[in-house]
C-alpha cells in the first residue's frame, strides 16, 4: 500500500491499495471506475499561413459563427440547469460573446492572422490582464481558456473538448475542471470528484455541493491513482483511494446512500439533540437565488452578497433599482430573518463604479466598507435603498452588515448610520483584528457574522483563490478556530448573535464545532443546509463544546478534524 500522509497511517477503513488525501468539500462516499478528462486540444500544427486580403472578411465571419455556436451550446445547457450550474454556464456563454475578446481577435484577423490563431492571441491578451487583477478575475482565466479551446476546436473541426460522459457511474479525477464542464456534469454518471488543485471555494466545490457529488479537492498526489482502477472518493474524510476491499466498500457505500436519504428527509428548524437552537440560513445573491434558496430547509438569509448583482455594471445602480432587488430577496422569506451585506466591492469582486484598478494588493486595499473613504455616497444610497425596501407593514426589518471591518471606530460609524436609517446594524468579522477586538466591536453593533473565507485568508496570509495554498486556506486551521472561539465568547458575554456565513458553515462536522465555539447561526449554500441540520440534530451542545475544545487545541487541520470526530462520532 502507498501511504501518502502520516494522518492516514492510522486509518485505511477500506483496505485500499493506494490512498491520497486532500481537502474534503462535499460529504458522502462514491465507488466506481476511475476516469480522467481527455486532454485539452493541441494547438500545434494549426495552419499559420497569412489569410489573403480578399478572404479576411470571410475569416472574420467564420470566427464570429464559431464563437456563436459555442455560446449557444453553453446557453442551451444553462437553460437545462439550475442554480450555480446555470449561472456558471450562462457566464461562460457570455465570455464567448464578449465584445472585447471578439474585437481583439478581429484586429488580428483583419491583419491576416487565421481565426484559430487570432482567438488564441486574443485570449492570451485577456489572460494576462485578468491574472494581473488577481482574485475572482484571475479565477476567470480557466473560463477564458475553456472558451478559447471550444472555439478553436469548432474552427478546426475537432470535437468539443470537455469531460467524457461515461456509460457506467464513474469517479472523475482531474487537475481541475473548467467551470462549464463541472456545471454540465450528470450526477448519475459522475458519482465522485477528485481534484488535484482547487480550494474549498472553487467553482468545482460549489457546483459539486449543489449536485451533491462527493468531492475532494487539493489532493496533491492524485496522479498516483491510475485511470481504469476501481476507486473511491470519501468526501467526509477527504481521501481518494484505489482498489479497496470490495466487500467493505460496498457496505460503506450502502450506508452512505442511506445517509443521503436521511439528509434529504431532514426538516428544520436547526437544533442540537438536546434542543439548543441554531438557525440554519441561506447565502443568496439575488431574487432568483433567494426564491430557490427558500425551498431548502433554511430559516432565512444569513448573507445576501449585494455586490454580486452589480458585477457587470459600469455605473452605480439607481436607488429605485436597488429597492426592487432588495425587496425581491426580503419578500422571498416573509417574516423571516434576512441579513443583507452592504457592497463588498474590490479585490476578488471588483465593481467598476467603485474599484481602484491600480492597487498593487487589492485584497488588502480599499475594499468592502473601506470604499466609504473614496465613494461615501455609494454606501449612503445603498442604505437609503435598504430602508425603502424594508418599508411595508408585513416586512421584517432586515439586518444590515458591513464587510471588511477592521476597527472599533469603523463598527461604531457603521452602526450609527445604519440606525439612522432605521435598520439593525451588524458587522462581518473577517479580518483578524476584528476578531481580536470582538468584545469592543460587539458593544457597538447588534450582531456579528464571521466570514470564515476571508478570516482564514487573512489569518493564514494565504490567497483564498490559490489552488496551491488550499491546505492553508482551510477553516479547520486551529488558529482560525481560536479566533472564532474568541468571537463566540464575546457574543455569549454580551448575549448578542454570532453567525458564520463563510463556506465553513456548509461542513456538517465543522458546523458542530462552530456551535461549540459559541456560534448561534450558520449560513451557507442552501444545498448544504439539510446535511448540516441532520448532523447537528444528532449531537448535544455538550458534545459540540467538547469537540470545539479539542479542535482548538489541535496542531493541524487534520488533527482538528480527527479530534472533533472523536467527540462527535464518525
Ligand atoms: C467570507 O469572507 O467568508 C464571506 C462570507 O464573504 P465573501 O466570501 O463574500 O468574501
Ligand atoms: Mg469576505
Amino acid at each position: 500500500m502507498t501511504q501518502v500522509t502520516s494522518d492516514l497511517q492510522a486509518e485505511n477503513p477500506f483496505a485500499a491499495q493506494t490512498i491520497v488525501s486532500g481537502t474534503p468539500v462535499v460529504g458522502g462516499l462514491a465507488y466506481g471506475p476511475v476516469i480522467r478528462p481527455g486532454g485539452r486540444p493541441s494547438f500545434d500544427g494549426i495552419d499559420a499561413t497569412e489569410v489573403p486580403d480578399d478572404r479576411r472578411e470571410a475569416e472574420m465571419e467564420r470566427f464570429t459563427a464559431a464563437a456563436a455556436v459555442v455560446a449557444d451550446r453553453l446557453a442551451d445547457r444553462a437553460s437545462h440547469s439550475t442554480g450555480v450550474a446555470a449561472e456558471v454556464l450562462t457566464a461562460t456563454a457570455g465570455l464567448a460573446r464578449d465584445r472585447g475578446w471578439a474585437t481583439a481577435a478581429g484586429k488580428s484577423i483583419k491583419a491576416g492572422v487565421p481565426a484559430p490563431l487570432a482567438a488564441i492571441a486574443a485570449t492570451d491578451q485577456f489572460v494576462e490582464m485578468f491574472t494581473k487583477l488577481g482574485g475572482l478575475m484571475a479565477e476567470r482565466v480557466t473560463d477564458l481558456k475553456d472558451v478559447r479551446d471550444r472555439v478553436v476546436a469548432e474552427l478546426v473541426g475537432l470535437a468539443e473538448p470537455g469531460i467524457p460522459n461515461p456509460d457506467v457511474p464513474s469517479i472523475l479525477l482531474a487537475d481541475d475542471l473548467a467551470p462549464a464542464d463541472t456545471a454540465g456534469l450528470d450526477p448519475q454518471r459522475v458519482i465522485g470528484l477528485g481534484m488535484r488543485l482547487g480550494g474549498p471555494s472553487s467553482h468545482t466545490a460549489i457546483i459539486a455541493r449543489q449536485l451533491a457529488i462527493p468531492c475532494v479537492v487539493a489532493a496533491t498526489d492524485l496522479d498516483r491513482i491510475p485511470s481504469g482502477a476501481l476507486g473511491y472518493i470519501d468526501g467526509d474524510r477527504g481521501t481518494v483511494g484505489a482498489e479497496p476491499d470490495a466487500e467493505t466498500i460496498a457496505a460503506a457505500v450502502t450506508e452512505s446512500r442511506e445517509q443521503a436519504a436521511r439528509i434529504a428527509a431532514w426538516r428544520g428548524p436547526g437544533r442540537t439533540s438536546d434542543g439548543h437552537a441554531v438557525a440554519i440560513l441561506a447565502n443568496v445573491a439575488d431574487g432568483v437565488s433567494a426564491r430557490s434558496g427558500a425551498k431548502a430547509q433554511v430559516e432565512g438569509v444569513g448573507l445576501f452578497r449585494t455586490e454580486l448583482a452589480f458585477l457587470d455594471r459600469a455605473a452605480e445602480p439607481t436607488v429605485d433599482e436597488q429597492v426592487q432587488l432588495y425587496r425581491e430577496v426580503i419578500d422571498a422569506f416573509p417574516g423571516q430573518k434576512v441579513v443583507i451585506r452592504t457592497l463588498d466591492a474590490g479585490s476578488d469582486k471588483p465593481l467598476k463604479f467603485v474599484t481602484h484598478l491600480d492597487e498593487a494588493n487589492p485584497a488588502m486595499g480599499v475594499r468592502g466598507n473601506r470604499i466609504v473613504q473614496t465613494f461615501p455616497e455609494v454606501r449612503t444610497h445603498q442604505l437609503d435603498a435598504l430602508a425603502q425596501a424594508a418599508a411595508g407593514a408585513e416586512r421584517a426589518t432586515p439586518w444590515v452588515m458591513a464587510p471588511m471591518i477592521a476597527t472599533v471606530d469603523e463598527a461604531r460609524e457603521f452602526a450609527s448610520v445604519t440606525r439612522e436609517h432605521g435598520l439593525t446594524p451588524g458587522v462581518m468579522i473577517e479580518v483578524p483584528s476584528a476578531a481580536i477586538m470582538a468584545d469592543a466591536i460587539l458593544a457597538e453593533v447588534d450582531f456579528v457574522s464571521i466570514g470564515t473565507n476571508d478570516l482564514t485568508q487573512y489569518t493564514m496570509a494565504a490567497d483564498r483563490m490559490s489552488p496551491e495554498l488550499a491546505s492553508l486556506t482551510d477553516p479547520w486551521q486551529p488558529a482560525v478556530l481560536a479566533l472564532i472561539q474568541r468571537v463566540g465568547e464575546a457574543g455569549a458575554r454580551q448575549n448578542k448573535p454570532v453567525g458564520v456565513c463563510g463556506e465553513a458553515a456548509a461542513d456538517p462536522l465543522l458546523a458542530c464545532v462552530l456551535v461549540g465555539l459559541g456560534v448561534t447561526s450558520l449560513s451557507s449554500a442552501p444545498a448544504a443546509a439539510a446535511a448540516v441540520g441532520l448532523r447537528l440534530s444528532g449531537v448535544s451542545l455538550a458534545q459540540c463544546r467538547a469537540a470545539a475544545a479539542s479542535a482548538v487545541a489541535a496542531l493541524s487541520p487534520a488533527a482538528a478534524r480527527e479530534a472533533a470526530r472523536a467527540e462527535l462520532g464518525a
